[in-house]
């Protein structure tokens, strides 16, 4: 790791100030960021250190939720009115990473990195987020632009999400043995005014994406068989150690059937799956009987 400068501001503007300057870099939780610098994907001439300057409240807002970007995971996942209100996204958060991960990463660095196996950028795209920054409102859709990209600008820190409450929704990932974040991860809801959304991480290079063939099937009925036939097209699916791009598509194809399933059961609303799971196949079998 190179040397850098450090500096932990006291205020956001001031923040906002330091982090617009060559070559520097905003800190959160440094869960994704430190490990980058480790491996050399950043080398920061100076780190801002934006820790306790964001908001880390859970507020209900218009009938939408809104969350402040310096919630840790664990705050959001242990928090109650998200729990009674939308118990999908504490129930995905509570499975990112481990209790290290969950105690120091933050909603607004999640956002940020824009990670292509994230869990949050699948949540926000298929929850019609939006993403609240110190210069703007902008939604989800528009805010993630692949891999590790969002539009942010120098400087420009990322303060609150809101997301739409849906009618029903469910999240669903395959685990990658190694790394444990998702080797495909499917998030399907009906949203609230009553259009199916389905959102793919983990499989494209460019990062987590709404499935619009997917979302077609399922417009004129909300049922796992609507997705029967379709296939996602291999060209831009990411191939590594683990698994092809066949067997990504494969894993998309199962899993989004599976959360259509899951969104339509009473609970659980969010499964984890890893190889030779038997927690999840036990949960589809007894399901499927
Ligand atoms: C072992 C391990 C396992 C993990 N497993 C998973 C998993 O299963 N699923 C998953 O989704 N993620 C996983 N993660 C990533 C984790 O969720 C990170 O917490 C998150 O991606 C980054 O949040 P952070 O607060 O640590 O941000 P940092 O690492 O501090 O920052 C990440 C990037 O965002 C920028 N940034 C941070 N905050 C802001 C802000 N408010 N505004 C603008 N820019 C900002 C930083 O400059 C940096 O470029 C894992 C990480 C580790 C180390």
């Amino acid at each position: 790791m190179r040397d850098f400068l450090y500096y932990h501001p006291r205020s956001l503007d001031e923040a906002r100030r330091l982090g617009a300057e060559d070559g520097a870099l905003l800190l959160a939780g440094g869960q994704t960021l430190l490990r980058d610098m480790k491996l050399g994907r950043h080398s920061p001439t100076s780190l801002i250190d934006i820790t306790g300057l964001l908001p880390n409240q859970i507020e209900a807002r218009d009938g939408a939720i809104w969350i402040g970007a310096g919630a840790t995971h664990a705050e959001v996942a242990a928090a109650p009115l998200l729990r009674q209100q939308l118990p999908v996204l504490a129930s995905l958060v509570a499975h990112i990473g481990d209790p290290a991960v969950r105690n120091r990463g933050t909603l607004g660095g999640a956002i940020a990195a824009n990670e292509p196996a994230g869990d949050y950028p699948a949540a926000c795209l298929a929850l019609g987020g939006t993403v609240h920054t110190t210069e703007r409102d902008v939604r989800s859709d528009e805010f993630l632009a692949g891999n590790c990209r969002t539009v942010l600008k120098p400087g420009e820190i990322v303060k609150a999400v809101t997301f739409q409450l849906p009618k029903k929704a469910a999240y669903i990932k395959f685990l990658n043995p190694a790394a444990r974040y998702a080797m495909v991860g499917v998030f399907v809801c009906i949203a609230n005014d009553g259009k199916p959304h389905v959102a793919v991480t983990g499989a494209r290079d460019n990062g987590a994406f709404r499935w619009t063939e997917a979302e077609k099937a399922l417009t004129s009925h909300f049922g796992e068989e609507s997705v029967g036939d379709i296939h996602l097209p291999l060209g831009g699916l990411i191939e590594d150690l683990f698994a092809d791009a066949e067997y990504r598509a494969h894993l998309a194809e199962v899993l989004t059937k599976r959360a259509v399933c899951l969104a339509l059961a009473d609970t659980p609303q969010v499964v984890a799956l890893s190889h030779g799971s038997r927690a999840g196949l036990e949960y589809f079998q007894h399901n499927a009987a």
